[in-house]
């Protein structure tokens, strides 16, 4: 099963039997580290399926094991092959994002001098010269949001791949370090996020998504959905400063930031200039609005009033999380605005 060292990429031809009931958290008695699965199918170039980057994140791990039963029970040979990246083992078992000792691996994908770095540029040097039909990166929110797709190009394949999983398309450019804007550069390539992580309705949507993608000959040149798909674009995103104390509701004490406590209903609904976020406790601090280049845009954004920290302009939030470890790790949210297609 190739060397010891856990962060080497392994490479496995032949799907162990125990990796089709397995639950992720027992993963890494199946798999050493970081797997690339080559599973044979009708047709060829492979699609290829990434999931568990993010620990924490069964949703996709619990769709293609579902999907290989199907196949498995049936003796019948998938459709298309498939080529699955099971990313982030070790946090797979403690269901968490990432272990405190590693990077987090949907960061990871744009160079760097972590062996997790090393790691996904053999990976992807592998893939460049295999080009997979297209290429697929599973998640899910921590908070409340609607299943979407994410693009990192405007391509009309991208869009239409996006579409038949959602008429909710994101378009990002930053975090550059995502797989799926790696991927862009030589395929078709999308992220699903599939709603919470215990919702059942997840993997079932996932399960029939991954379907229709494997029955496809080509990537549609029109959408079959006939609804025009709704497009947002992402333009900033809002870090709280390390070591600060957050909390939901305004009553939470003890804290440098308090924001309200349904904030998670914020998610894809258009925010009016002046929405309330929260309550800034601690006057010396500042949230940062980061745009796409990195610059901080943080007064074109909030605005901090009578200790009410309140948005300046309409937006549309994506992401906003009251799950504490992910705002202090990753970021509170992002804020979108509606794009048209030209
Ligand atoms: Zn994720």
């Amino acid at each position: 099963m190739g060397s010891l060292n856990t962060m080497d990429l392994h490479i496995i031809d032949e799907t162990p039997d125990r990796l089709l009931e397995v639950t992720p958290d027992k993963l890494h008695q199946v798999l050493p580290g970081p797997t690339l699965l080559r599973i044979p199918g009708k047709k060829e170039p492979p699609l290829f399926i990434c999931t568990l980057l993010h620990g924490d994140e069964p949703t996709g791990f619990l769709a293609v094991q579902q999907l290989l039963n199907h196949y498995c029970k049936q003796e019948k040979p998938l459709p298309r092959s498939i080529w699955l990246f099971l990313g982030n083992v070790a946090a797979a078992r403690e269901n968490v994002r990432h272990l405190p000792n590693q990077p987090d691996f949907n960061r990871i994908w744009k160079g760097g001098a972590l062996p997790e770095h090393r790691l996904v540029e053999q990976l992807l040097a592998i893939l460049k010269s295999n080009t997979p039909f297209a290429g697929i990166d599973i998640h899910n929110t921590s908070g409340q949001n609607p299943h979407y797709a994410c693009v990192n190009k405007l391509d009309e394949a991208f869009i239409n791949l996006g579409q038949l999983f959602s008429s909710m398309i994101v378009y990002f450019t930053r975090p550059e370090e995502v797989i799926s804007r790696a991927l862009a550069e030589f395929c078709t390539a999308i992220t699903v996020e599939s709603g919470q992580a215990r919702d059942p309705f997840g993997v079932d949507h996932v399960l029939d998504f991954l379907e229709q993608c494997l029955a496809l000959d080509s990537i549609p040149a029109n959408a079959n959905n006939p609804t025009e798909p709704r497009v947002y674009h992402s333009i900033a995103r809002i870090e709280v400063p390390d070591n600060c104390r957050i909390g939901f509701g305004e009553s939470c004490r003890e804290t440098d930031f308090n924001f309200i406590e349904n904030l998670e209903s914020m998610n894809f609904v258009e925010q009016a200039e002046n929405t309330l976020v929260g309550w800034r406790r601690n006057p010396d601090l500042k949230l940062a609005v980061v745009d796409e280049h990195g610059e901080d845009v943080s007064e074109g954004f909030i605005s901090y009033t009578n200790g009410e920290i309140r948005l300046i302009r309409s937006v549309v939030p994506s992401m906003f999380t009251t799950f504490a470890p992910n705002v202090l790790d990753d970021c509170l949210g992002y804020l979108m605005q509606r794009y048209t297609l030209g």
